[in-house]
């Protein structure tokens, strides 16, 4: 399990900045994608080998009227759910009254708690720092989120203030390959993992112990290991039901980090809607192996099915590379062809490239269309090799080979796929200008 950091602080201190700065490290991947939506509220952070979730609490809340209101629900979330909270004051305006009520709060919460001053570039750090000591907070750190200084040192204190990666539940060995199945509330999640379990059953089994625990379900199909990643049918019920709900997103982020492959499952009675969307986005950011599966295709009318077939291809054209199977959890049909396409998913997403076979895919792919000329001199991509894996990276060496635009970029992508047969996994291109 990963541990989850929550952002906590008045308006207007930089969470959303420090957010930002924390999550963006998969940025290649979305970039240049049109239609994807990415939720800000909730992200990975890689810190050198670790990771941990993210939550911009801030974000979550900002619909809310009342900023007292909106402070009790911050902090009770953070409280319930995180590992650490990182509490942010403003170095500039100094300590706020809000500031102490906020602190109030949190220290009743009895959770690692890091105070970070933000803001405080181009200031004396000591002298910025003295005011906020009254918190009773300890030893705070000095940022700017913006600027990005204090930043890694921020993360360094984090690492020590737990283990960030590690909390395995006791007993349970993943085996086989781990995949996860996601989507919001209500698509057929649970209906879909039983039925995927079926009469394997189970080789071990471990309630979970918190809110967010997702549980790891070793199986075995047709004389295959598989490991079920689980966060279905697991939800709990509490007085702010309502937020916890939306916050199950820290739950499924944790599942797709888990996950060498994941399932997205879809309502085909609803449609591609906007939590789809915002799921989509974070699968895509992971860069994990996916399986789109369109369940309740039970009883729909021809015209109900063009609908939805229209819906996947308008709304989620950056997971253009997925298999999408239309069935039905309830009824089984369909479902056991996800295993044949989980399987591919993730050796495409672990293929091995040979660079003579790349370079002969990037030779033919630019003869049969050119890149294009960019001030005043065509882009030469010269030659090609593989720079990793889950998913496969193609770093290209070429002359204004950075120059080289979205379009020839899918152009490149969509031809390597096909060259190689690679289903399910994103690809991720690198360029490199050689002088
Ligand atoms: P949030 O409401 O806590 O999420 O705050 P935001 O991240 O939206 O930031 C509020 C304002 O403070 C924005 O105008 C940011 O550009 C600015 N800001 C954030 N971090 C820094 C920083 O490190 N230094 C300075 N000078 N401004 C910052
Ligand atoms: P979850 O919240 O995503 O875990 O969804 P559930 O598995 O609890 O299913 C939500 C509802 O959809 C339940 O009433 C299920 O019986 C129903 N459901 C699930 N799969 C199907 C399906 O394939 N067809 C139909 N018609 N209903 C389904």
């Amino acid at each position: 399990m990963k541990a989850l950091v929550a952002l906590v602080g008045r308006p207007n201190v930089g969470k959303s900045t420090l957010f930002n700065r924390l999550t963006r490290s998969r940025d290649a991947l979305v970039a240049d994608q049109p239609g994807v939506t990415r939720d800000r509220k909730y992200g990975i952070a890689r810190y050198g080998e670790q990771s941990f979730l993210v939550v911009d609490t801030g974000g979550i809340t900002e619909q809310e009227s009342g900023v007292g209101e909106l402070m009790r629900v911050q902090a009770q979330l953070a409280i319930e759910e995180a590992d650490i909270i990182l509490f942010l004051v403003d170095g500039r305006e100094g300590l706020s009254a809000l500031d102490e009520t906020i602190a109030e709060q949190l220290r009743r919460a009895q959770k690692p708690l890091k105070l970070v001053i933000n803001k405080t570039e181009g200031r004396d750090q000591e002298l910025v720092a003295s005011e906020f000591y009254r918190l009773g907070l300890g030893e705070p750190a000095t940022i700017s989120a913006q600027q990005g200084q204090g930043v890694g040192g921020l993360l360094q204190d984090l690492s020590t203030l737990l283990p960030l990666e590690g909390k395995e539940e006791a007993g349970i060995q993943a085996r086989g390959l781990q995949f996860a199945v996601v989507g919001r509330p209500n698509v057929g999640k649970s209906t879909l993992v039983n039925r995927l379990l079926g009469e394997e059953r189970v080789l071990s089994f471990e309630a979970p112990g918190t809110t967010r625990d997702s549980i790891a379900i070793p199986f075995c199909h047709q004389g295959q290991d598989y490991t079920l990643v689980d966060t279905a049918g697991i939800r709990r019920r509490s007085k702010i039901l309502d937020m916890l709900e939306k916050f199950s997103i820290a739950k499924t982020l944790e599942a797709i980090e888990a996950a060498q492959v994941v399932i997205l499952v879809i309502d085909a009675r609803e449609g591609v809607v906007e939590q789809d969307l915002h799921l989509a986005g974070l699968i895509l950011e992971s860069g994990k192996a996916v399986v789109i599966a369109v369940n309740k295709w039970d009883g729909l009318s021809s015209d109900q099915r063009r609908k939805v077939k229209a819906d996947l291809d308008r709304r989620l054209p950056f997971l253009d590379f997925a298999r999408v199977h239309f069935i039905s959890a309830l009824h089984g049909s369909g479902v056991g062809e996800l295993f044949p396409s989980i399987d591919k998913a993730y050796r495409s997403a672990n293929c091995h490239l040979p660079t003579a076979e790349l370079n002969q895919a990037l030779a033919a792919a630019v003869e049969k269309h050119p890149p294009p000329v960019v001030k005043g001199r065509r882009i030469k991509l010269r030659y090609a090799h593989q720079g990793g894996h889950n998913p496969p990276k193609i770093i290209i060496h070429g002359s204004q080979a950075e120059a080289v635009p979205v379009n020839y970029k899918r152009y490149l992508i969509n031809y390597f796929r096909t060259a190689f047969a690679l289903v399910g996994t994103p690809i991720a291109l690198e360029f490199r200008t050689v002088k």
